[in-house]
């Protein structure tokens, strides 16, 4: 069956599986933000059963979600207050000797509609993802400005030099890095199934045939693209993929793991499958080439990895079954 060969692409390792939950629910039980981006999706049912629909998505309406100050691009992660440590300075050195040549600000690109990693809340960019970039911009002397963005986008964005970093649950895959650096991993991910309770789909084999919906341009876009006789729903966000299958119009959506449970939780009548096909793992993207950059954020990244920091931003959001 063809899903096999999509594990090619895969640079999972399992000793970073060891370093988070393999599952679980999130704590973080008001999570405003999932909230906010489940509801705008009723925008989606205007026309959700063709890939037109997303070019909706770049108009940022009001009822994109109710708090959509915080996507154009100046809301701070709340874990922004890690970065505390940057005062005093200019940017570039911070108090426990970490260099970068960046000042000021590291300006962080992602899409803040994947809880847990990234979700608006209260107008700001909460999530792992946004908390982590935080404290690496903190060890670096630096303050986070995050950019919201389709996810499409992000690549782009940090190739042209519009942000420092993209951190956006991103999955490496050999495809990206011809086109951009990734820093180590933080953390690993799988891609899910989600289809409607009592569907006759049981398994990845069963997807031959079917309409499946995913997130425009993510792995599981590039999964379902590989599935036989499938066709495929692109959607900018997730949560609106998910509501396409919610209201019938899809059979199965192919996403990752803790989007999917935070997405059906906010749905009706909706199920993940167990099998887990693909693991992936995430890490943040820099600009192809910028050794120096890339370089500063790998020891940042990883001591906070070592200190315990992300394994405590992971487990503030993420609950092990
Ligand atoms: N992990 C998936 C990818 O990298 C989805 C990421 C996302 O939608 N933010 O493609």
């Amino acid at each position: 069956m063809k899903m096999k060969k999509v594990t090619a692409l895969l640079l999972a390792s399992l000793t970073a599986l060891a370093m988070t939950a393999c599952g679980g629910t999130p704590t973080a039980g008001d999570n405003a933000g999932g909230a906010d981006n489940s509801s705008a999706e009723s925008s989606s049912e205007e026309g959700s059963s063709s890939e037109e629909e997303s070019s909706s998505e770049e108009n940022s309406s009001p009822e994109d979600n109710d708090s959509s100050e915080g996507n154009d691009g100046s809301a701070e992660g709340e874990g922004a207050e890690a970065s505390g440590e940057a005062e005093g300075s200019e940017a570039g050195t911070s108090a426990d000797g970490f260099t970068t040549a960046v000042e000021g600000k590291l300006t962080m690109a992602t899409n803040a509609a994947f809880p847990p990693y990234e979700y608006v809340e209260g107008g700001q960019i909460a999530g792992i993802d946004a908390e982590i970039a935080a404290a690496v911009a903190g060890k670096l002397g630096l303050e986070l400005q995050i950019d919201d963005m389709e996810f499409d986008s992000i690549i782009a964005a940090v190739n042209s030099g519009k942000a420092h970093i993209g951190a956006a649950g991103m999955t490496v895959t050999e495809d990206r890095l011809q086109n951009v650096d990734f820093t180590d991993p933080y953390t690993t991910a799988t891609q899910v199934i989600i289809v409607q309770e009592g569907s006759e789909i049981a398994g990845a084999d069963d997807l031959s045939g079917k309409k499946i919906g995913v997130q425009l341009g993510t792995t599981g876009d590039i999964y379902a693209s590989d599935v036989e006789g499938a066709t495929i729903e692109q959607y900018n966000k997730g949560m609106d993929a998910v509501q396409a299958l919610a209201n019938g119009i899809i059979d199965a959506v192919i996403i990752d793991n803790e989007p999917a449970k935070q997405f059906v939780d906010k749905a009706e009548g909706l199920k993940i499958l167990d099998e887990e096909f693909v693991i992936e793992e995430y890490a943040i993207a820099i600009a192809k080439g910028n050794e120096e950059l890339l370089d500063d954020v790998n020891k940042a990244l990883d001591a906070i990895i070592a200190d315990g920091t992300v394994k405590g931003i992971i487990d503030k959001y993420i609950t092990a079954e």
